[in-house]
């Protein structure tokens, strides 16, 4: 293999290029990148840039030093528009069409939003370096009246930013219990108790019907708050989000937080299955030979049977090198391999206010819940998960010495039970 394209460059793109140095590959990486700058790191993005307690210069993922040794071919401000799928070859929105023998699929997500938001000013989505920077700045213009749709990690977050920047903050959710679905009725329900013992007003249940808009005006007229001036002309700006069962949230901004989308419209018509995400076996090899994905634009097969995507900064960084192998070893799709799978057990973790939530593994909301350590009303706990008896999940409030242990116990059970499952090697 003499060249291989990258196309994304955000945290697993990075470092699917380490890992291609890392495995002895020496010849041409190029990488290429919607977003005009190097890779940076996302997490931050909701929590500490947005309170403004660290600048965009800490949010890089790589100093000069891994970049030269890293030696790749940066090409960043460019969208990749198409793939060749007989010749590998990758064309990009300017018209160069750039060929290689390996091709790696990091394209990640974007954020999804609700129809009729599109457009509005003070109506963000938080996805991006350019979108952290616009909301931080509509943040801190006045005291804005924030609404966050979405109780989801992200929407928490912001929520927990807006609070800590003395903002009044509303949040709406549609589920009855927020993150229910992730982390089962119990633990939901204590994350939004948390929003709410901070002053955040928290409505569930709460279906959005669209937005009260109002002409945009320069000096905001008569709510204290001045409006940079939107791109479109003519543009209105939100004054309030509306309710299905017609309430109505006054709201100087609004932060749409339900969700993101892979990123695999450029892929149509390769040959790829790019129903939601690209779909992969178990060590990131697609259905074509020479091309494998990862991070979140990725849908992997999951040893325990079905697919999924893995939206998660761990499951990126895990991914990298057994794709990598999967790349430079010519493995074809659903043939396996002997690196350990990846997102065996999958990890995250999401600060919100001083609380670290951390979860590993697949729980179902139906699953047992036995709390391991600490207690539930304090909110600083470590409980498990349980099928039939079987653990499932770790999930913890502050309490990251008896997570991580529990979560090395997790992984062991884990691993027993797939290599005694048929569905171990594809
Ligand atoms: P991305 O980071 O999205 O990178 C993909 C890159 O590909 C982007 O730069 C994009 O512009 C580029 N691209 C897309 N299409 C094209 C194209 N056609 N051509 C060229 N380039 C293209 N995870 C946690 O576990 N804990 C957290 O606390 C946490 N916080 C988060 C907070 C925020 C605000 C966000 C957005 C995410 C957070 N995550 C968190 C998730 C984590 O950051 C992601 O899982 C991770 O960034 C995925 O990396 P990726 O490289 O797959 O995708």
């Amino acid at each position: 293999m003499r060249a291989v394209t990258i196309v994304g460059a955000g945290l697993a793109g990075w470092h699917a290029a380490r890992e291609l140095r890392a495995q002895g590959f020496d010849d041409t990486i190029t990488v290429i990148g919607a977003e005009p700058r190097l890779p940076y790191d996302r997490p931050p993005l909701s929590k500490r840039f947005l309170r403004g307690e660290v600048d965009e210069a800490r949010l890089a993922l790589s100093d000069e030093a891994e970049l030269t040794e890293v030696d790749a071919h940066w090409i960043t401000g460019r969208h990749a528009t198409r793939l060749d799928r007989r010749t590998r070859t990758v064309e990009l929105d300017d018209g160069t069409a750039i060929r290689s023998d390996g091709v790696v699929i990091a394209t990640g997500a974007r954020a999804t939003t609700l129809p009729g938001l599109t457009g509005v000013a003070g109506v963000h989505t938080l996805r991006t370096l350019a979108d952290a920077r616009a909301l931080r700045a509509a943040l801190t213009e006045g005291t804005p009246r924030t609404v966050v749709i979405g109780a989801g990690f992200i929407g928490a977050e912001v929520a927990a930013t807006c609070h800590a920047l003395g903002l009044p903050v509303t949040v709406v959710e549609a589920a009855e219990v927020p993150l229910a679905r992730v982390l089962g009725p119990t633990v939901g329900a204590i994350c939004g108790e948390l929003h709410r013992d901070h002053g955040v007003t928290m409505h569930c249940g709460f279906g959005v019907a669209g937005l009260r808009t109002a002409p945009y005006r320069r000096d905001g007229a008569g709510d204290g708050t001045r409006w940079k001036a939107p791109r479109t002309e003519g543009a209105s700006r939100v004054t309030a989000v509306l309710g299905r069962d017609g309430r109505e949230l006054a709201a100087d901004v609004v932060v749409v937080g339900i969700g993101s989308r892979p990123e695999v419209e450029w892929l149509a018509g390769s040959g790829l299955d790019i129903t939601d995400g690209v779909g992969c076996d178990a060590v990131g090899a697609t259905a074509l030979p020479g091309v494998v994905a990862l991070g979140d634009v990725a849908r992997y097969a999951d040893p325990r049977g079905g697919s999924r995507r893995h939206e998660h900064w761990t499951a990126a960084v895990e991914q990298a090198p057994v794709a990598v192998r999967t790349l430079l070893t010519g493995r074809s799709h659903g043939e396996g391999g002997t690196d350990p799978v990846p997102n065996r057990v999958p990890y995250f973790w999401s600060d919100q206010y001083s609380t670290r939530v951390q979860l590993a593994g697949c729980p179902d909301a139906a699953d047992d819940l036995e709390v391991v350590e600490g207690s539930f009303v304090d909110r600083d706990f470590v409980a498990v998960y349980r099928r039939r008896g079987r653990l499932t999940g770790v999930v913890a409030m502050n309490r990251g010495r008896g997570f991580t242990r529990l979560r090395r116990e997790l992984r062991t059970a884990t691993d027993r039970a797939v290599e005694s499952s048929p569905a171990a090697s594809t």
